[in-house]
């Protein structure tokens, strides 16, 4: 068991909602670690404190039980094995597919990449992500004009291209036409047998069920309840805090 990833006593709370109270979480590498619960109960939160979008008033974040961060800066936790998905997909909207991925893999700033010639080590990463997730033919078309769910499989390869160690997705599969659902699942199954670390917030159960080794279950910004799947979800307390949403 090695836990790659920490948080002891994180906080964070805005006026007088603790949004992320004093939680402290072990993310085991390799795994998918699911972290479910109610809308509102810090699971956003706890993936923005993490990767630098939102500082914490408290606590700290660890990795490999070395680096001990009090102060997480989104442009530097990539630096560190680290990405994301959003909620709601964030894109470089008037680029074309293929750009928004190339900017990941060179400058990570959209006017450098403006000017940089792409190496064909660059653009064949590209294809391979894009081909992965069904992007390839779609790669000159703006990203503003893909369907909602052809935008979050971009999200997908862009994640890709970073190569990163440890992902968080905040609710990748919502809005997800069944076959595109299939493609994010191998594509989470591919990266654990590559040995990634993934942090799921998701709330479809039955694909919770499917990808998870692990859950968390928050409430009001605190942990629940943990386990494995079969044991969680049938505890009547997570059952009833998600009745009760
Ligand atoms: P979840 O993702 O589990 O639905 P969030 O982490 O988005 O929950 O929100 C947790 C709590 O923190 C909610 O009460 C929410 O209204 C509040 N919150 C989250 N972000 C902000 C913010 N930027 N400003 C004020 N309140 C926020
Ligand atoms: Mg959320």
């Amino acid at each position: 068991m090695n836990q790659i990833l920490q948080t002891k006593y994180l906080y964070k709370h805005f006026d007088g909602v603790k949004a992320v109270d004093k939680l402290s979480l072990s993310f085991e590498q390799g795994k998918i670690t699911a972290v479910i619960g109610p809308n509102g109960s810090g699971k956003s939160t706890l993936i923005n404190l993490l990767t630098g979008f939102v500082p914490f008033d408290s606590g700290e974040m660890v990795i490999a039980g070395k680096l001990h961060f009090t102060k997480v800066k989104c442009n530097e936790v990539a630096g560190y094995g680290l990405t994301r998905t959003f909620q709601d997909v964030r894109l470089f909207e008037q680029m074309p597919v293929l750009d928004n991925v190339l900017v990941v893999l060179t400058e990570r700033s959209v006017w450098g990449s403006l000017f940089e010639k792409h190496g064909a080590l660059h653009l064949a990463k590209a294809e391979e992500v894009l081909t992965r997730v069904g992007l390839w033919e779609k790669r000159r078309e703006l990203a503003r004009n893909l369907s909602y769910g052809q935008r979050k499989l971009l999200e997908i390869a862009r994640m890709l291209a970073m190569n990163p160690e440890i992902i968080f997705f905040d609710e990748p599969f919502a809005g997800l036409f069944p076959e595109m659902r299939r493609v994010v699942v191998s594509v989470m199954q591919e990266l654990r047998s590559a040995g990634k670390t993934q942090i799921l917030v998701e709330h479809n159960m039955e694909l919770i069920r499917e990808l998870a080794d692990h859950i968390f279950v928050l409430d009001s910004g605190e942990l629940l309840a943990e386990g494995k799947p079969s044991e969680v979800l049938s505890k009547r307390d997570v059952i009833e805090a998600y009745l009760g949403e």
